[in-house]
């Protein structure tokens, strides 16, 4: 791989930058891989990177029917946290942020990491309950997430205005120091790179259409828009298209798709800097390095395969921005977008082996950018071990028939 630095930038600075390698191959898809994963997103692609990585696995074939990093990956307003209830889950994210913190420098990439910490302004007794609990629950296992007054709220959010007259106004804050942002095509990018880089060849544009199965039903390979590849094992990492993938092979995941949208504003100077979110209100806001607000809020009520602007949905989450933040009015909404999300009954994801042999899957990250390091690395393990990775061991599909569920609520991303 070829290695970023200064002096190699100052060396192609000499050839006018002609001279970079391309970051990562294009070669011919072959007929038959050890691991065929489906899905070049962040999930996808850092399942590659680990299998090659800590398993010696590289006979890999990554197939994405877009462009690598185009689906909810390139979609996502990039938050990176670990305030989570369970155990599980806790400990799963905790290692995730970790991850993170190391990634540019594992994967020799500049992710634009900036851990700038994340508060929840609280506006019911009832959330409060509830993220103290999660608070405590927290600090059993490192991570901080610490409850704040409403002085101290006004001391790290200045732009907030004066709250007195408001709906709800906030009683109190929670901050989560280890809370982050990174840019989200580089955290793709840098695993595509340094994936292709140990052997693992990464196939854009080429869609999964079906599913190869022997004599006993075990699946064998898939077929695709350019024809069929036969497979030791094939792992879905497609995101909130998993259910209807999966269903080519006759099988029924407990999965829920949505429209979450996000939208950005024209960019001003900097105003806020740390993530704000406000679950009462169903409403996060944090500025982008290019000075634009980056906001979003909960999903569409509804399942839907949508990837647009629902506008009642709009509406409810800029209202909330300008009741907390009036100078807000004056911005200019840039551009809005959406994507679909996939939610576990339980809202907790699933790294698994299916009811179908050969079949993996690795779903339910509706907020699944911060785990893109961790699910990678476990769902990698799962592939090549056949057994589940510690950190996953409760994320398995028998949870919901052994009533053994794992019930997260997202911070707003979820109604
Ligand atoms: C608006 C919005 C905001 C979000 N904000 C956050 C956030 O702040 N923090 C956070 O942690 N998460 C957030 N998320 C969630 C996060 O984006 C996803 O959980 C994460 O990107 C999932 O990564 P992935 O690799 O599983 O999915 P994706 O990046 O969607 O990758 C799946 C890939 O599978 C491909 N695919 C699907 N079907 C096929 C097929 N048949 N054949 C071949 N390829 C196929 C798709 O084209 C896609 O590229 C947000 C999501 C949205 C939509």
């Amino acid at each position: 791989m070829q290695r970023f630095s200064f002096l190699s930038l100052a060396r192609n600075a000499l050839s006018h930058h002609e001279g970079w390698r391309r970051a990562w191959r294009s070669p011919p898809l072959r007929e038959a891989y050890d691991v065929v994963i489906v899905g070049a997103g962040g999930h996808g692609l850092s399942t590659a990177y680990h299998l090659a990585k800590e398993h010696g696995i590289s006979n890999v074939a990554v197939i994405e029917k877009g462009w690598l990093g185009g689906g909810n990956t390139a979609r996502n307003t990039h938050t990176i946290r670990a305030n989570f209830l369970r155990d599980v889950s806790i400990r799963f994210h905790d290692v995730s942020v970790k991850l993170y913190e190391q990634l540019s420098r594992e994967l020799n990439y500049n992710i634009l990491f900036s851990q700038r910490s994340m508060i929840d302004l609280i506006q019911s007794w009832g959330k409060l309950r509830d993220l103290r609990r999660r608070s405590l629950a927290m600090a059993l296992h490192g991570p901080a997430y610490d409850l704040i007054s409403v002085d101290e709220l006004r001391r790290r959010i200045p732009a907030m205005g004066d709250l007195s007259g408001v709906r709800l106004p906030p009683l109190a804050g929670m901050a989560h120091p280890q809370a982050a942002m990174a840019r989200h095509d580089a955290v793709a990018w840098s695993y595509a790179r340094a994936a292709d880089a140990r052997g693992v060849e990464i196939h854009q544009h080429t869609e999964v259409t079906g599913f190869l199965r022997d004599a006993r039903g075990r699946i064998t390979g898939v077929e695709t828009s350019r024809g069929t590849v036969r497979a030791g094992q094939v792992a879905l990492a497609t995101a909130g298209n998993t259910s209807h993938v999966a269903a080519k092979a006759g099988l029924s995941l407990p999965l829920v798709t949505r429209n979450l949208q996000a939208f950005v504003s024209e960019p001003v100077k900097p105003i806020i800097d740390v993530i704000v979110n406000c679950p009462d209100v169903g409403l996060y806001v944090m500025q982008s390095d290019k000075g634009e607000l980056v906001i979003g809020g909960g999903t569409d009520p509804i399942p839907s395969y949508r990837q647009g602007c629902h506008v009642a949905t709009f509406e409810d989450v800029v209202a909330s921005l300008v009741e907390l933040f009036p100078r807000f009015k004056a911005l200019r909404m840039m551009r809005q977008w959406g994507g679909a999300i996939e939610f576990a009954y339980d809202a907790s994801p699933i790294i698994s082996k299916t009811g179908v042999e050969g079949l993996l899957v690795s779903t339910g990250w509706y907020g699944g950018f911060k785990s893109i390091p961790v699910g990678g690395l476990t769902y990698a393990h799962l592939i090549a071990t056949g057994t589940p990775h510690p950190l996953a061991e409760a994320f398995g599909l028998d949870r919901f028939t052994g009533l053994r569920f794992l019930l997260e609520a997202g911070t707003v991303a979820q109604r």
